[in-house]
């Protein structure tokens, strides 16, 4: 809340209202070094109160990361790979944590659930295709983390409708067919060629790739699923 009083109490009951009715919650969980001790007792939490068991809950474990600038102490958070250390590590110690979450590490949740591989992934960034922002001053972008970011508008929706087409498009033809590094990369179905607007912000193209660490991933989630922590 603006003035700082506590929220959880609020949460807990909004997530039990919506479950009784059956409206499907995904409880996002944002985790840095400053907080992640306290996942196991979550877990538990939510363990007891039965979400659980219920199939209209879900979970997603997300990291607060470098495109964003309100951080105020940036070295709270975690890298992509290691959050999925601390994660690993973390439910090597406490395994009720797989009951509240299932940790993807790359491709090997689901081969884990399914016995078989997924699709191939052609391209892992929604912008322009199944994601789209909007803010309150009447621009549209070309995803949630490019709201806000003057240099990132591809249009606007008020007072008028009005289209980038170009830049829209360089966005939409994103993945790994075009990007030059991606093309014979052989980790490539895996990754799909990472975040556009990382790759951008690092390369200055949005024609670049944002490097999944896929092995390391791989790694890890074969431990954990298959292996129980070898
Ligand atoms: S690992 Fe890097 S080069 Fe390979 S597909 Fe992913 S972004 Fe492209």
């Amino acid at each position: 809340m603006k003035d700082g009083s506590p929220t959880f109490a609020k949460i807990v009951e909004g997530i039990d209202k919506s479950l009784a009715k059956g409206i499907t919650v995904n409880l996002r969980v944002v985790v840095d070094r400053d907080n992640i001790e306290a996942l196991p007792r979550l877990a538990r939490f939510a363990s007891k109160r039965g979400w659980t068991e219920n199939p209209h809950f879900k979970t997603q474990i997300g990291r607060n990361y470098e495109l964003h600038t309100c951080q105020a102490d940036p070295g709270k958070l975690y890298s992509r790979v290691e959050l999925a250390e601390e994660l690993y590590n973390l439910v090597l110690k406490h395994p009720e944590i797989l009951e509240f979450h299932r940790p993807a590490f790359s491709l090997s949740r689901f081969l884990f659930q399914r016995g078989e591989l997924p699709f191939p992934l052609f391209d892992a960034c929604p912008a322009c295709k199944t994601e789209w922002g909007f803010d309150y001053t009447g621009s549209i972008y070309p995803c949630t983390a490019t709201i806000g970011k003057k240099e990132e508008t591809i249009g606007t929706f008020y007072p008028s409708v009005n289209l980038e087409k170009e830049r829209i498009e360089e966005w939409e033809d994103r993945d790994i067919t075009v990007i030059k590094e991606c093309k014979n990369c052989n980790l490539g179905l895996a990754c799909g060629g990472g975040c556009g607007y990382m790759a951008k912000k690092s390369k200055g193209r949005v024609h670049s790739p944002d490097c999944r660490p896929v092995k390391e991933l791989l790694e890890m989630g074969l431990s954990l699923y298959f292996e129980k922590g070898v």
